[in-house]
């Protein structure tokens, strides 16, 4: 090769090098169109939360999701390549009260100066736990106490973005209506219920329990993944035929096998209630809280108004 031909091939270089640069400076300016890479990166642990703040950034935003559809917080750990999203995301959204068991180890690995961490659950009303001393996570499955979340990642994103402050509160505003929709329209449902009672695969519908006055009769497995034994299937079994539960509920994210036992033996039918979703035809929050709704009609008996 001549001198000459380097030299070329070097300006060319250079030429290419700052038009990247160039072009990569002008995706940041909010007159051009946002691509991928102008996104605020932010990481949230579980679908719903991943929902809400999709439903708040809009295509401001792009989220990742720590634990995947179909899995089940309580168990899954997410992988070492997930934990390194961690290293360039904006914030990491958590529910708190203990669910994300492996949180504090993937942001100390994460070791990024710039990832906000917002635990969502703070500050609000705890409900206790027999079996976690830090309370019930599962705050996001009643409507009212979402919206909190909701608000906390508006805020959030507004001090991270404040040049989407604007679509952040529209989004919020509207989705916020939404939820109380969805909360006027669970008050109405369970105002037709035959029966209160409820017997869950786990205690994840407490704050649903608590704030629409239904009552929890029984919990088949107080340590998810743990298997009642024989004594406790007993105990349930007993349970359903004093308290009239009309079904036992399982969850999409656990084997069904230990409600299909405890539903035979009581003569009841099995249903399922998703805590989580994230996948279709369940993959927002609110198709999948009306989706839980239909199936407490079913399971509890919704007179015809
Ligand atoms: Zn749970």
């Amino acid at each position: 090769m001549t001198k000459r031909a380097l030299i070329r091939i070097a300006i060319l270089s250079t030429t290419i090098l700052l038009t990247t640069i160039l072009t990569g400076c002008k995706t940041t300016t909010p007159t051009t169109n946002s691509n991928s890479n102008s996104k605020i990166l932010v990481v949230a642990s579980i679908p719903p939360i991943s929902n809400f703040v999709k439903e708040v950034g809009g295509d401001r935003v792009e989220v990742l999701t720590m634990v995947p559809p179909g899995a089940s917080p309580h168990t899954y750990e997410p992988t070492p390549a997930q934990m390194r999203d961690l290293t360039h995301a904006r914030a990491l959204f958590l529910n708190g009260v203990g669910l994300e068991f492996w949180a504090d180890k993937a942001i100390k690995a994460a070791d990024n100066p710039n990832l906000q961490v917002v635990v969502l659950s703070e500050g609000m009303q705890i409900l206790e736990s027999s079996e976690n001393a830090a309370g019930n996570p599962h705050l996001w499955l009643s409507p009212k106490r979402a919206k909190h979340y909701v608000e906390r990642i508006r805020d959030t994103l507004i001090e991270i973005d404040p040049e989407g402050k604007a679509t952040y509160q529209a989004n919020a505003d509207r989705y916020l209506a939404e939820l109380d929709q969805l909360d006027a329209d669970i008050r109405d449902a369970v105002a037709h219920f035959k029966s209160r009672e409820m017997v869950t695969f786990h205690a994840s519908w407490a704050y649903f329990i608590h704030d629409y006055g239904l009552h929890q009769a029984a919990v088949l497995e107080t340590t998810p993944g743990k298997e009642p034994s024989a004594a406790e299937v007993a105990e349930i079994v007993e349970i359903i035929k004093r308290t009239g539960a009309p079904a036992v509920f399982a969850e999409p994210q656990f084997s069904p096998r230990a409600a299909q036992v405890i539903a035979d033996e009581a003569g009841v039918p099995v249903l399922t209630l998703d805590p989580l979703g994230g996948l279709p035809p369940r993959e927002t929050y609110l198709k999948l809280m009306y989706w839980n709704l239909e199936q407490l009609k079913k399971g509890l008996g919704a007179d015809t108004p």
